[in-house]
């Protein structure tokens, strides 16, 4: 039985507890589902962040867009992550709200086994409801883009710190100025 995505329901441990956790309204039934159109919309902050041990996000504003569309024996699934994870810019150190924009595309069906394609969800044909905590929590930690910096000059207040920008714009200034560098420039430009 594939547990990829919905470990705690596989996990006889939780039981009923699990129900009773925060993570509860992240449970979908979809046997009762009718076939078709339907959406779903969930809140990621550090609330949920925090049920995951070692998660890299902590702090965060996210809204995750679960479109879902229900065939006979496969459901596609759209998921979109918008809003803000709190990181340390990669260019002033600052706490920055980074915003992150991401959609995935997801299948998810009704298979024995085990799946090796990360979008394709393998669910038992005798289960009738899956959690998205996993899944959202997976999607989330693969938004975060690899480069923490983002056009934070229309932002007010401003996140990042001034005057490290500063001292790093006149670094750059000082080693473009450098003699060396016009001789480069010279060859280069020969
Ligand atoms: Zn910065």
């Amino acid at each position: 039985m594939n547990c990829y995505n919905n470990s705690y329901l596989c996990d006889p441990k939780f039981g009923n507890v699990h129900f009773m956790s925060f993570l509860k309204q992240f449970v979908i039934p979809f046997k009762g589902l009718l076939d078709g159109h339907h959406e779903y919309e969930f809140h990621l902050d550090a609330q949920f962040f925090k049920e995951f041990e070692a998660s890299p996000i902590h702090e965060s504003d996210l809204t995750a867009n679960v479109k879902l569309n229900k065939h006979l024996d496969l459901m596609t699934v759209q998921l979109k992550l918008e809003g803000w994870v709190r990181e340390t810019c990669d260019r002033c150190l600052a706490e920055i709200n980074l915003p992150l924009t991401r959609t995935y595309d997801l299948v998810f069906k009704r298979e024995e086994g085990e799946s090796e394609d990360p979008d394709l969800i393998l669910l038992s044909p005798d289960a009738h409801e899956f959690s998205l905590a996993d899944i959202l929590y997976e999607y989330a930690c693969l938004s975060v883009p690899l480069s923490k910096i983002y056009n934070c000059e229309k932002s007010k207040p401003k996140p990042c710190n001034e005057d490290v920008i500063k001292h790093i714009t006149k670094e750059i200034d000082i080693i473009e100025s450098n003699p060396v560098w016009d001789v480069l420039k010279n060859i280069k430009n020969n």
